[in-house]
């Protein structure tokens, strides 16, 4: 069991194509995710988007609200996000790149530009989804699995 949850980790890390016969997106995500509890708590600024947040947070299952990683939402871009921790970009108007959401620390923090994006929901679940993930390709987000939750630009 283990040795199956570990080779899942590393296909959402370092984004192999999807291969015939490859375990399925959801069970990637009930085996590795949905093992251990987690929370998170929405800040006051991210008042109006809350709904987003919390689709955002249900996507990776076994989650209640209070405690755990502060969520916290602003309007501007991100500019404090290293390296690291591992942000999500965005083309803005000027076609220039600007984070749109970061997770600090694995989810010690995360910060959200809710805003500047067509689907909030999806750039929060991005962002939960580094709690336990790293990138796992250069391209478009999008819900169609985990991996592709973790893709880096928010389209
Ligand atoms: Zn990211």
């Amino acid at each position: 069991m283990l040795t199956v949850a570990a080779a899942v980790i590393g296909f959402v890390f370092f984004g192999v194509p999807l291969a015939a016969g490859a375990a399925p997106a959801d069970e990637a995500r009930s085996a590795d995710v949905g093992a251990q509890a987690w929370s998170y708590t929405i800040d006051p600024s991210c008042a109006g988007w809350e709904g987003s947040i919390r689709q955002g947070a249900n996507y990776w299952g076994d989650v209640t609200e209070g405690g755990g990683t502060p969520v916290r939402c602003q309007n501007s871009a991100i500019t404090d996000c290293g390296f690291l921790a591992e942000g999500i970009e965005v083309t803005d108007v000027h076609g220039n790149l600007i984070v749109v959401g970061c997770n600090y620390g694995a989810g010690q923090l995360i910060k959200l530009f809710p805003g500047a994006v067509n689907d909030a929901a999806l750039l929060a679940a991005h962002e939960f989804g580094h709690n336990w993930y790293g990138h796992s390709y250069d391209g478009c987000a999008s819900w169609a699995s985990p991996t592709d939750v973790m893709a880096t630009t928010m389209c």
